[in-house]
């Protein structure tokens, strides 16, 4: 599906809060500026977050709670190794019945959890292309409630 501008991105992330369902892991492909961490500030947003969302490029997580529910937003771009991901308690974030959101997946390979549901983003002109890909019940049920299939 074609996402024209980046309000259009916004409000793709303001359905997918309404959507979510816990726990779930969802993969965020595409290139530098595609706009995943834009979605994912959409969807914290969404789901009530007020603060600020910044890239975890840096940090590799930023966690949030909303209504006693977590959701962890991962940015794998700087990872070296995916060992490196059991060093910072990958395990410990998928145990808490969180929401996981991984930019980057392609950097875990092997080591990160399977998505329930994968989006991705490429450039379209202005615009982006969006690739929804399910692989599980729970994924579908998501993508279906935020109206992206
Ligand atoms: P990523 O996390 O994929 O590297 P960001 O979300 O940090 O990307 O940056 C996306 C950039 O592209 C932002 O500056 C945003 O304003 C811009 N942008 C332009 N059009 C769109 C769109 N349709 N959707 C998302 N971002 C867009
Ligand atoms: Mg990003």
């Amino acid at each position: 599906m074609l996402i024209p501008d980046e309000a259009q991105m916004m409000a793709l992330g303001h359905r997918l809060a309404r959507a979510l369902r816990w726990p779930l892991v969802i993969h965020l492909q595409g290139p530098l500026g595609a706009g995943k961490t834009t979605l994912v500030r959409a969807l914290l947003r969404g789901l009530g977050h007020r603060g600020p969302v910044p890239s975890p490029t840096y940090t590799l997580v930023e966690s949030y709670q909303s209504g006693g529910r977590r959701v962890h937003h991962f940015d794998l771009y700087r990872l070296a190794d995916p060992e490196e991901l059991e060093l910072i308690g990958l395990r410990d974030y998928l145990d808490e019945e969180a929401v996981c959101l991984f930019e980057w997946p392609e950097r875990g390979e092997g080591v990160l959890p399977r998505a329930d549901l994968e989006l991705r983003i490429s450039p379209r002109g202005k615009g982006r292309e969006l690739e929804v890909v399910v692989h599980t019940g729970e994924g579908e049920a998501v993508a279906r409630d935020a109206g992206l299939q």
